[in-house]
C-alpha cells in the first residue's frame, strides 16, 4: 500500500451470454479475485429489452442495436458488483479493447473471445467506463438494492 489517496470505487461486471454458454463465469470471477478485489453482490439474469436498452441507453440508435439485443437476449448472463481502488479503469484494461481482435492475449477478450464475422460483437464481459455509468448500470441490474 503506497500513500496514494484511496480512490474506493465499485463496478458493474456483466459475463455476456457468450462467456456463460462457453464456460467463462469462472475465468472471470477468478481473475477478479486475483487482482483482490472484492465481489460484493453475484447473480444470473436473463436480460430484459427494456434493462438492455437502458443499459445500452448510447447505442439503441446505432444500426446493430438489434444485433446487440439479440445476442444480449441468446441466454443467461452473471452481473457481478465488484470493489476495489481504481476497479473501474483496472476492470477495463482486464477486459481489454471492445475488438477481439484488438485485444491483446492476456486480457480476458484476448483469451476468451475472437471476431464471428459480421453481426454484434461477442466479447465475454461488459464493465462499467466511469464512476456515473457504474452507479447506473448498478441499479438497472441490481433494482432490489435501491
Ligand atoms: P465496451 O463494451 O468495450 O465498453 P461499447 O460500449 O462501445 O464497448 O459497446 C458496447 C457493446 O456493443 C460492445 O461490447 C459490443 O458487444 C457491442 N458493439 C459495440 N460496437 C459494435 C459494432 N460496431 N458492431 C457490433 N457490435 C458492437
Amino acid at each position: 500500500m503506497g500513500d496514494a489517496p484511496m480512490n474506493e470505487e465499485r463496478t458493474l461486471i456483466l459475463v455476456k451470454p457468450d462467456g456463460v454458454q462457453c464456460g467463462h463465469i469462472g475465468h472471470v470471477i477468478s481473475r477478479i479475485e486475483n487482482r483482490r478485489y472484492e465481489i460484493k453482490a453475484l447473480k444470473m439474469v436473463n436480460p430484459t429489452k427494456e434493462q438492455l436498452r437502458q443499459h445500452y441507453s448510447e447505442l439503441v440508435d446505432k444500426p446493430y442495436y438489434p444485433g446487440i439485443e439479440e445476442f444480449m437476449t441468446s441466454g443467461p448472463i452473471v452481473a457481478i458488483i465488484a470493489e476495489g481502488d481504481e476497479i473501474i479503469e483496472t476492470f477495463r484494461k482486464m477486459a481489454g479493447p471492445t475488438d477481439p481482435t484488438a485485444a491483446p492475449a492476456g486480457t480476458i477478450r484476448g483469451d476468451y473471445a475472437r471476431s464471428w464475422g459480421p453481426g454484434p460483437i461477442k466479447n465475454v464481459v461488459h464493465s462499467s467506463d466511469s464512476a456515473e455509468s457504474a452507479t447506473k448500470e448498478i441499479k438497472i441490474w441490481f433494482p432490489e438494492r435501491s
